[in-house]
């Protein structure tokens, strides 16, 4: 019988591990998206900062590491891919160290950050083989816009144009986009095109989706890049319209259309546009995500009227086109995802009282029960969470006419009062009419608590519960 002596062994373990390191998955794609301050930002800085700081004062417990004491370390180092942005975790986490704490700066485009993360293998295969194991988490933030436009390439130009207007004449666009269309009608569509003219109609448009996305609170904007360009900023292939006229061309003059005409050059940046930007971004990132967490904030929606909350339904549906792997769905004939976890969270639930989280949780499974449905037959593992990345609020029980009612207590933004309030009940059903004519919904913007010290951790709501669904398995 032949006896190994410790030293053997603990050669044996690590040459095994590296063995192990080399060959073992450990490593996955991590991506991070939802529409304009749905929470990105604020999302991805307290999930780093989770990670490095071990949870530290906030708890973790529903993170198995961390709760089984096998969790070593996390740090940042150097991104993959580095023709793409830094996210900037370290300017992020320096506002919420500041007195009084303040919100990062949102990111606009695409930004990257790697992780790795260093743990003690509990179940895997590499337990046997080392004391210590490292997974290297790469997170990508991209905009939620840009998958709105992926419905785009199973669209012809005049498909597109049809659609958009049959939206631009509804409310509460109509009223803003009147004028754009009336302009638009009276261009004939097979004059030469006047690039300078293309440009400016592309900036009236740009701005139109502008004013809808940020004033009015809607959530379909169609091309998804015009409000948030990346690198493609003042691009002549994001200088196109819809053609609001189509009545006025018959099929064989638009089919013969040169691209040097209006009509034509308005075609050609279209499909240009879906080949090199929309194609582009699905073959050059998303194809290589294996996770993908969608943050959507349905209060803002809620609190603006039944129109907004009818338009992110719309675009909850058109993002989780996206998602959706069915043999027949548009995606799958076009590309081949990987993606096999999807965590979606309803985020800023510190805004509601702590009973309401539960009615998020089943208005947002509501919102996306289509897709949902869908997604069940295959094989991609969803969960919906009501999340608040950064805790700003504290909750507890007020008085109101002699009554006990659940109460948020917290920092108005614009003026650092601090305030205590019952917000309202959020629906757990998609709201009908009743509930539009009866419930009022009181949403105010908070301030961050209070400031962290460095090293300490942000307050949250279940972001264990994330990790732990976006990583446990990937940590055993
Ligand atoms: P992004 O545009 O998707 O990156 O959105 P941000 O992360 O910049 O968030 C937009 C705004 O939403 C922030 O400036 C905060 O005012 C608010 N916000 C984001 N996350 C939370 C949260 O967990 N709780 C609260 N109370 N507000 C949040």
């Amino acid at each position: 019988m032949a006896f190994i002596n410790k030293s053997d062994l603990n050669k044996f373990k690590k040459k095994a591990g590296d063995l192990f390191n080399k060959t073992i998955d450990q490593h996955v794609n991590l991506a991070v998206t939802g529409l304009s301050r749905s929470g990105k930002t604020a999302f991805i800085s307290s999930f780093v900062n989770q990670l490095i700081t071990e949870g530290g004062n906030s708890q973790l417990d529903f993170f198995n590491p961390v709760h089984q004491r096998r969790f070593i370390a996390a740090k940042r180092v150097s991104q993959k891919h580095l023709h793409i942005g830094r996210f900037e975790y370290e300017k992020s986490v320096a506002a919420f160290e500041k007195s009084p704490p303040t919100w990062p700066e949102p990111t606009h485009g695409i930004s990257e950050l790697r992780l790795a993360i260093r743990y003690q293998p509990q179940d895997s295969l590499l337990k046997y083989a080392t004391d210590s194991a490292t997974l290297f988490v790469d997170i990508t933030d991209y905009p939620g816009e840009w998958l709105l436009d992926l419905p785009l390439l199973n669209q012809t130009y005049e498909q597109w144009s049809k659609q958009t207007l049959a939206l631009l004449e509804q409310a509460p666009r109509f009223e803003h986009a009147k004028q754009f269309i009336e302009k638009v009608n009276q261009i004939d569509p097979l004059v030469s095109a006047d690039e300078n003219m293309l440009a400016s109609l592309a900036q009236e448009y740009t701005e139109l989706l502008m004013y809808f996305r940020h004033q009015l609170g809607l959530s379909v904007i169609q091309p998804g890049r015009f409000i948030l360009p990346g690198e493609l900023v003042d691009a002549p292939i994001l200088q196109f319209i819809p053609f609001t006229n189509f009545n006025c061309i018959d099929g064989n003059s638009y089919q013969n259309a040169g691209d040097g005409t209006f009509i034509g050059m308005l075609r050609a940046r279209f499909i240009e546009y879906k080949e090199r930007v929309v194609k582009k971004f699905y073959k050059e990132h998303f194809l290589h995500f294996d996770r993908q967490i969608v943050l959507a904030d349905c209060l803002t929606p809620l609190n603006n009227g039944a129109e907004c909350f009818d338009d992110l339904q719309l675009a909850i549906n058109l993002i989780m086109e996206s998602f959706s792997y069915g043999q027949s769905s548009l995606f799958s004939r076009i590309f081949s995802p990987k993606i096999d976890k999807l965590l979606f969270a309803a985020t800023k639930a510190d805004h509601v009282t702590p009973e309401q989280h539960s009615n998020m949780v089943s208005l947002l499974n509501q919102l996306a029960y289509q897709t949902k449905h869908k997604l069940n037959y295959d094989q991609i593992e969803m969960k919906t969470l009501a999340i608040s990345s950064v805790k700003a609020t504290l909750s507890g029980k007020g008085k109101h006419q002699g009554q006990e009612i659940p109460v948020i207590q917290g920092r108005q933004l614009h003026d650092n009062k601090l305030i205590t309030l019952f917000p309202g009940a959020v629906p757990k059903r998609l709201p009908t009419k009743e509930y539009w004519d009866k419930n009022g919904f009181n949403y105010i913007n908070f301030s961050p608590i209070e400031s962290i010290e460095a090293h300490q951790s942000l307050p949250h709501l279940r972001m264990d519960q994330v990790l732990q669904f976006l990583l446990g398995d990937k940590l055993k």
